[in-house]
Protein backbone atom coordinates (compact mmCIF):
# COMPACT_ATOMS: atom_id res chain seq x y z
CA UNK A 1 0.00 0.00 0.00
CA UNK A 2 1.18 3.76 -0.73
CA UNK A 3 2.27 5.97 1.43
CA UNK A 4 -1.20 8.46 1.77
CA UNK A 5 -0.19 11.60 0.31
CA UNK A 6 -3.70 13.91 0.96
CA UNK A 7 -4.58 16.33 3.62
CA UNK A 8 -3.03 15.04 6.79
CA UNK A 9 -5.80 16.37 8.98
CA UNK A 10 -8.21 14.57 7.09
CA UNK A 11 -6.65 11.22 8.61
CA UNK A 12 -7.20 12.66 12.24
CA UNK A 13 -10.91 13.63 11.01
CA UNK A 14 -11.78 10.37 9.90
CA UNK A 15 -10.24 8.61 13.60
CA UNK A 16 -11.61 10.75 15.15
CA UNK A 17 -8.57 11.29 16.97
CA UNK A 18 -5.60 13.73 17.15
CA UNK A 19 -2.77 11.66 15.44
CA UNK A 20 0.02 14.79 15.77
CA UNK A 21 0.87 14.81 12.11
CA UNK A 22 1.05 18.51 11.53
CA UNK A 23 3.55 19.31 13.96
CA UNK A 24 3.16 22.94 16.07
CA UNK A 25 0.00 23.17 14.83
CA UNK A 26 -1.54 20.00 16.60
CA UNK A 27 -1.22 21.67 19.91
CA UNK A 28 -3.19 25.00 19.25
CA UNK A 29 -6.42 25.54 18.98
CA UNK A 30 -6.21 25.80 14.94
CA UNK A 31 -6.28 22.06 15.11
CA UNK A 32 -8.97 20.53 12.93
CA UNK A 33 -10.00 18.01 15.84
CA UNK A 34 -9.78 21.05 18.22
CA UNK A 35 -12.09 23.42 15.86
CA UNK A 36 -14.74 20.80 15.38
CA UNK A 37 -14.99 19.32 19.04
CA UNK A 38 -18.34 19.21 20.42
CA UNK A 39 -20.16 20.50 17.16
CA UNK A 40 -22.63 18.60 15.88
CA UNK A 41 -21.18 16.73 12.79
CA UNK A 42 -18.64 16.00 15.49
CA UNK A 43 -21.60 14.07 17.78
CA UNK A 44 -22.89 12.27 14.38
CA UNK A 45 -19.54 10.96 13.52
CA UNK A 46 -19.08 9.99 16.86
CA UNK A 47 -22.40 8.34 17.13
CA UNK A 48 -21.37 6.42 13.96
CA UNK A 49 -18.21 4.80 15.49
CA UNK A 50 -19.84 3.74 18.28
CA UNK A 51 -21.79 1.32 15.91
CA UNK A 52 -18.93 0.21 14.66
CA UNK A 53 -18.32 -3.90 14.90
CA UNK A 54 -15.55 -4.67 17.15
CA UNK A 55 -13.64 -5.81 14.15
CA UNK A 56 -14.07 -2.20 12.85
CA UNK A 57 -12.67 -0.71 16.34
CA UNK A 58 -9.83 -3.10 16.26
CA UNK A 59 -8.92 -2.31 12.57
CA UNK A 60 -9.13 1.46 13.22
CA UNK A 61 -7.27 1.50 16.07
CA UNK A 62 -3.95 -0.57 13.58
CA UNK A 63 -4.67 2.13 11.01
CA UNK A 64 -4.30 4.86 13.91
CA UNK A 65 -1.03 3.63 15.21
CA UNK A 66 0.50 3.24 11.62
CA UNK A 67 -0.72 6.71 10.67
CA UNK A 68 0.78 7.83 13.53
CA UNK A 69 4.15 6.58 13.13
CA UNK A 70 3.97 6.46 9.42
CA UNK A 71 4.32 2.94 9.10
CA UNK A 72 3.51 1.00 6.00
CA UNK A 73 1.02 -1.76 6.51
CA UNK A 74 3.71 -4.43 5.47
CA UNK A 75 6.31 -2.83 7.51
CA UNK A 76 3.49 -2.83 10.03
CA UNK A 77 3.04 -6.55 10.08
CA UNK A 78 6.80 -6.99 10.52
CA UNK A 79 6.44 -5.25 13.72
CA UNK A 80 4.20 -7.24 15.28
CA UNK A 81 5.81 -10.59 14.01
CA UNK A 82 8.85 -9.04 15.84
CA UNK A 83 7.04 -7.66 19.05
CA UNK A 84 5.62 -11.73 19.12
CA UNK A 85 8.94 -13.44 18.81
CA UNK A 86 10.16 -11.32 22.02
CA UNK A 87 9.13 -11.53 25.91
CA UNK A 88 6.51 -9.70 27.44
CA UNK A 89 3.48 -8.66 26.30
CA UNK A 90 3.32 -8.41 23.16
CA UNK A 91 1.44 -4.91 22.76
CA UNK A 92 3.81 -3.25 24.95
CA UNK A 93 7.08 -4.21 22.77
CA UNK A 94 4.49 -3.47 19.37
CA UNK A 95 4.48 0.19 21.04
CA UNK A 96 8.80 0.05 22.03
CA UNK A 97 9.58 -1.29 18.53
CA UNK A 98 7.61 1.87 16.74
CA UNK A 99 9.34 4.15 19.56
CA UNK A 100 12.72 2.87 18.73
CA UNK A 101 12.62 4.17 15.25
CA UNK A 102 15.23 6.59 14.05
CA UNK A 103 12.50 9.01 12.86
CA UNK A 104 10.27 8.82 15.88
CA UNK A 105 13.25 9.36 18.79
CA UNK A 106 14.34 12.46 16.53
CA UNK A 107 11.00 13.77 17.05
CA UNK A 108 10.66 13.20 20.35
CA UNK A 109 14.28 14.65 20.67
CA UNK A 110 12.52 17.59 19.66
CA UNK A 111 14.54 17.72 16.46
CA UNK A 112 11.33 18.12 14.09
CA UNK A 113 8.34 18.98 14.14
CA UNK A 114 6.36 15.94 13.26
CA UNK A 115 6.86 12.72 12.74
CA UNK A 116 6.56 13.43 8.76
CA UNK A 117 9.53 15.89 9.16
CA UNK A 118 11.54 14.05 10.90
CA UNK A 119 11.09 11.26 8.24
CA UNK A 120 12.21 13.69 5.56
CA UNK A 121 15.09 15.41 8.01
CA UNK A 122 16.79 11.37 8.12
CA UNK A 123 15.84 10.51 4.96
CA UNK A 124 18.35 13.36 3.26
CA UNK A 125 20.87 12.24 6.19
CA UNK A 126 21.09 14.93 8.68
CA UNK A 127 21.70 12.52 11.37
CA UNK A 128 24.30 10.13 12.85
CA UNK A 129 23.56 7.58 15.33
CA UNK A 130 27.37 7.42 17.77
CA UNK A 131 29.23 8.98 14.97
CA UNK A 132 28.07 7.41 12.28
CA UNK A 133 25.78 8.54 9.19
CA UNK A 134 22.20 7.32 9.70
CA UNK A 135 19.20 7.29 7.00
CA UNK A 136 17.08 5.60 7.30
CA UNK A 137 13.98 6.24 9.13
CA UNK A 138 13.12 2.94 10.50
CA UNK A 139 16.77 2.50 12.02
CA UNK A 140 16.06 0.96 15.61
CA UNK A 141 18.10 2.97 18.06
CA UNK A 142 18.93 1.00 21.49
CA UNK A 143 19.83 2.03 24.85
CA UNK A 144 23.01 4.51 24.73
CA UNK A 145 23.09 5.46 21.92
CA UNK A 146 23.83 8.70 20.62
CA UNK A 147 21.81 11.11 18.17
CA UNK A 148 23.60 13.88 16.63
CA UNK A 149 22.98 16.52 14.00
CA UNK A 150 25.81 15.48 11.62
CA UNK A 151 28.44 19.04 11.05
CA UNK A 152 27.25 19.70 7.69
CA UNK A 153 23.98 19.77 8.78
CA UNK A 154 24.64 22.08 11.51
CA UNK A 155 24.69 25.11 8.58
CA UNK A 156 21.40 24.40 7.33
CA UNK A 157 19.18 27.37 7.94
CA UNK A 158 16.16 24.11 9.71
CA UNK A 159 18.96 23.58 12.10
CA UNK A 160 19.44 27.47 13.12
CA UNK A 161 15.70 26.76 13.77
CA UNK A 162 15.40 23.71 15.96
CA UNK A 163 18.49 24.43 18.05
CA UNK A 164 16.99 28.19 18.61
CA UNK A 165 13.39 26.13 19.46
CA UNK A 166 14.89 23.27 21.92
CA UNK A 167 13.06 22.31 25.03
CA UNK A 168 9.53 23.86 23.97
CA UNK A 169 7.68 20.46 23.81
CA UNK A 170 8.61 18.06 27.42
CA UNK A 171 11.57 15.15 26.37
CA UNK A 172 10.14 11.85 27.08
CA UNK A 173 12.08 10.08 30.57
CA UNK A 174 13.76 7.71 28.37
CA UNK A 175 15.69 10.17 26.12
CA UNK A 176 17.70 12.81 27.16
CA UNK A 177 18.61 16.30 25.15
CA UNK A 178 21.71 18.35 25.07
CA UNK A 179 20.08 21.49 24.02
CA UNK A 180 23.79 22.72 24.18
CA UNK A 181 25.37 20.50 21.87
CA UNK A 182 22.01 19.73 20.32
CA UNK A 183 22.36 15.66 20.65
CA UNK A 184 20.27 13.37 21.85
CA UNK A 185 20.53 10.12 23.87
CA UNK A 186 18.56 6.88 24.82
CA UNK A 187 18.95 6.98 28.35
CA UNK A 188 16.74 3.50 28.47
CA UNK A 189 14.33 1.36 26.59
CA UNK A 190 10.78 3.26 26.49
CA UNK A 191 8.30 1.02 28.68
CA UNK A 192 4.69 1.99 27.64
CA UNK A 193 3.97 4.14 30.57
CA UNK A 194 6.36 6.52 29.52
CA UNK A 195 5.23 6.74 26.18
CA UNK A 196 1.89 9.39 25.45
CA UNK A 197 0.60 8.04 22.90
CA UNK A 198 -3.12 7.01 22.86
CA UNK A 199 -3.09 3.81 21.33
CA UNK A 200 -4.89 0.10 22.61
CA UNK A 201 -2.28 -1.79 21.22
CA UNK A 202 -4.56 -4.93 22.77
CA UNK A 203 -6.84 -3.72 20.25
CA UNK A 204 -3.97 -3.94 17.51
CA UNK A 205 -2.65 -7.67 18.48
CA UNK A 206 -6.31 -8.88 18.56
CA UNK A 207 -7.16 -7.97 15.17
CA UNK A 208 -3.65 -9.74 13.85
CA UNK A 209 -4.54 -12.65 15.88
CA UNK A 210 -7.68 -13.32 13.63
CA UNK A 211 -6.04 -13.20 10.40
FE1 LIG B 1 -4.43 16.07 13.39
FE2 LIG B 1 -2.52 17.86 13.87
FE3 LIG B 1 -4.34 18.29 11.94
FE4 LIG B 1 -5.00 18.41 14.53
S1 LIG B 1 -3.61 19.77 13.43
S2 LIG B 1 -6.16 17.41 12.91
S3 LIG B 1 -3.75 16.73 15.39
S4 LIG B 1 -2.78 16.66 11.98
Amino acid sequence: MARYTGPVCRQCRRNGNKLFLKGERCYTPRCAIEKHRGKPGQQASQMMRSRITEYGTQLQEKQKARQMYGVLERQFKNYIDRANRMSGVTGDRLLQLLERRLDNAVYRMGFADSRNQARQLVNHGHFTVNGRKASIPSFLIKQGDLVSWREQSRKTEIFKIVSESLGKRPTPTWLTVDTGEVTGSITTLPEPTEIDSAIDTRMIVEFYSRR
